[in-house]
């Protein structure tokens, strides 16, 4: 399965069945979802009623970012669009496939960022996701090497 975000793909086994892991665009490191209850009420991701108060720790709502000093968004808070999110059954935005990987300055709510940027920002997700996937791989094979030898 193709991450849709970053673009990590652990392809196909000899089979042709796609290699499940554990990364999808769910899980995707590069998942940073701007506050919903905070988007224009134009948006189909705006969700009303909330207020600060009872909103979910963590959130980027009440987050300045250190580069532009905007309060909502971090350096790598994702642009939420109609165009390039669709909302899965919880309401929550799914990249879609028209919309490429996020790799273009435009996908980021820091305004400042620039392409090649954004281009290097997705290249280390990939890469990290990459190398994460191949030292479990090698820990797993190590563990089943191990335990050869010990039955
Ligand atoms: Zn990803
Ligand atoms: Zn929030
Ligand atoms: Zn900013």
């Amino acid at each position: 399965m193709v991450c849709l975000l970053c673009g990590f793909d652990l392809g196909k086994d000899a089979d042709g069945n796609n290699i499940k892991g554990n990364h999808s665009q769910r899980t995707c490191t590069m998942r940073s979802m701007p506050c919903m209850y905070r988007l224009l009420p134009t948006s189909k991701f705006f969700k009303p009623g909330g207020t600060v108060s009872y909103l979910d720790k963590g959130c980027v709502h009440e987050l300045k970012c250190p580069r532009c000093r905007a309060v909502g968004h971090l350096r790598h808070t994702l642009r939420i669009t109609d165009e390039l999110y669709a909302r899965n059954n919880a309401g929550d935005p799914i990249r879609v496939k028209e919309a490429g990987f996020v790799e273009r300055a435009s996908d980021y709510m820091y305004k400042k960022l620039d392409d090649p940027h954004a281009a290097e920002l997705k290249a280390d997700v990939v890469g990290k996701s990459y190398r994460h996937h191949a030292v479990k791989n090698r820990l797993a094979g190590t563990a089943a090497a191990l335990a050869g030898n010990l039955y």
